[in-house]
């Protein structure tokens, strides 16, 4: 059985749902997990913002617009009165519970439950619409088997065991929708996998039936060898291995989260990446398996800090990193990158909340220099260090480009280069036309 997802901007309106609907009734046995529809996470997180100020007006415009907007949609959607009317009801109810809490204290747990209506509705509405069609098709609730741990990990064993006695309730059905994102923690209570939080669900729901395939559908052509926003002549990349695609998902590759690839690596169950835009197109498949001898793609991260603490106390001393490390730690700041020397160590990070808390604590052990605007370029494939030349080429297509920090060897798949901001159209050009475009 294969497991798909679509995300927001594929269910975004009631012709995109009918897409969707087109694309899965082909009479095979599934399982499809949704998100909510474009924008309404968004709009229900805004919502919470109201209740948090306790400005129940504020809330209540917000809530009744973006009902109007779903009485919009159903109507567009239905053809027949009865699967409207049906429907109404559950936007209705789901509606009515978020306006109760413009009565009511409002906490984390409330906010939890607002935001969890989102993938509620728009799950309802595809259940009913493929209903409406002639489809046996039946809402498989996440928060009936989607549970998180007192570490807020998700738990695989109760959710395979909770998932298989949920399905196994309709043998004749031919369609299984369930919500992405949400779920319920270790004390019963509604939660959520965190924002973006669809494409876990995927991969957890995956591993959780042995799927043969997961494929995550979104708006977007596969993964680029680069940005194409950014660089010219791009090509879509076929195949990645698990840990490429790790690389890329957190490298700022917008398409699929980084969370997604762990159950499924485990599980050994390919990914695959498609286009809702362009069904027929192979988009990109990610397994265990590598290509040899091939570099695949480049992706950059923005808004990089550049920290570097240099010390004579760092010589011949041992336990001087677990230090400096420990100080990012008190933080809750991780670490992208690290290079070291004999006498200093730099270290990159993404969030600056606590920088200046950071600096002070670091110059307790040397002299701390900070470089900001800095950006990660990120080079993925198979760059096993046996592997002959790839670095060099790499290296050679930056040639003319102020590198602040190298990363090799920290995984077979990636080698990573810090630079400046300003520098990052140009490296990115620069790799492609190197690795990519034999130039
Ligand atoms: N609807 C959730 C969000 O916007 C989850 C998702 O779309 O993956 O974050
Ligand atoms: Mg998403």
């Amino acid at each position: 059985m294969k497991v798909l997802k679509f995300g927001g901007t594929s269910v975004g309106s009631a012709q995109r749902m009918k897409d969707v609907a087109r694309l899965i009734m082909d009479g095979e046995k599934k399982v499809v997990v949704l998100s909510a529809m474009s924008g309404t996470t968004n709009t229900l997180v805004e919502i919470s913002d109201y209740l948090y100020k306790k400005n129940p007006e504020g809330a209540n415009d917000i809530i009744n617009k973006l009902e109007q907007n779903y009485r919009k949609h159903l109507a567009e959607l239905f053809a027949t009165e009865e699967y409207r009317q049906k429907t109404q009801e559950v936007l209705e109810s789901v509606f009515n519970s978020i306006r109760a809490y413009t009565k009511d204290l409002f906490t984390l747990f409330e906010e939890k439950v607002v935001l969890a209506q989102g993938e509620i509705i728009s799950t309802n509405m595809m259940t009913n619409y493929l209903q409406e069609q002639g489809v046996n098709a039946v809402l498989i609730p996440a928060l009936d088997y989607m549970r998180t741990d007192k570490n807020a990990e998700p738990d695989p064993v109760y959710i395979r065991e909770k998932l298989a006695l949920q399905l196994a309730k309709y043998p004749e059905a031919e369609i299984f929708i369930t919500q992405g994102f949400i779920c319920r923690n270790a004390y019963g209570e509604i939660d959520n996998l965190q924002r973006g939080g669809s494409d876990y669900t995927a991969s957890l729901v995956g591993a959780a039936v042995g799927a043969s395939e997961i494929q995550i559908w979104t708006d977007i052509d596969g993964m680029h060898d680069n940005d194409p926003r950014i660089v010219d002549h791009t090509s879509p990349v076929r195949q990645l291995h698990f840990e490429e695609a790790a690389e890329l998902a957190y490298f700022g590759a917008k398409i699929l989260h980084p969370t997604c690839i762990q159950p499924a690596k485990y599980a050994n169950i390919p990914v695959r990446l498609l286009n809702t835009m362009d069904p027929a197109a192979p988009g990109t498949m990610i397994s265990n398996e590598t290509e040899h001898g091939k570099i695949k793609a480049v992706a950059a991260k923005d808004n990089i800090t550049a920290i570097k603490i240099k010390s004579s106390r760092m010589l011949l001393a041992h336990g001087f990193l677990r230090k400096v490390f420990e100080i990012f730690e008190s933080y809750q700041t991780s670490i992208d990158m690290v290079c070291t020397s004999e006498v200093g160590v730099s270290m990159s990070i993404d969030n600056t909340k606590h920088l200046s808390e950071i600096i002070a604590d670091l110059k307790k052990y040397g002299t701390v220099t900070v470089d900001e605007n800095m950006c990660i370029i990120c080079v993925v494939g198979d760059l096993t260090w046996e592997n002959v030349g790839f670095e060099t080429r790499a290296l050679q297509a930056l040639k003319d480009v102020p590198v602040r920090m190298i990363s090799y060897g920290g995984s077979n798949y990636n080698i990573s280069f810090l630079i400046r901001e300003e520098d990052k159209k140009r490296a990115l050009q620069n790799l492609s036309d190197t690795l990519f475009n034999n130039k």
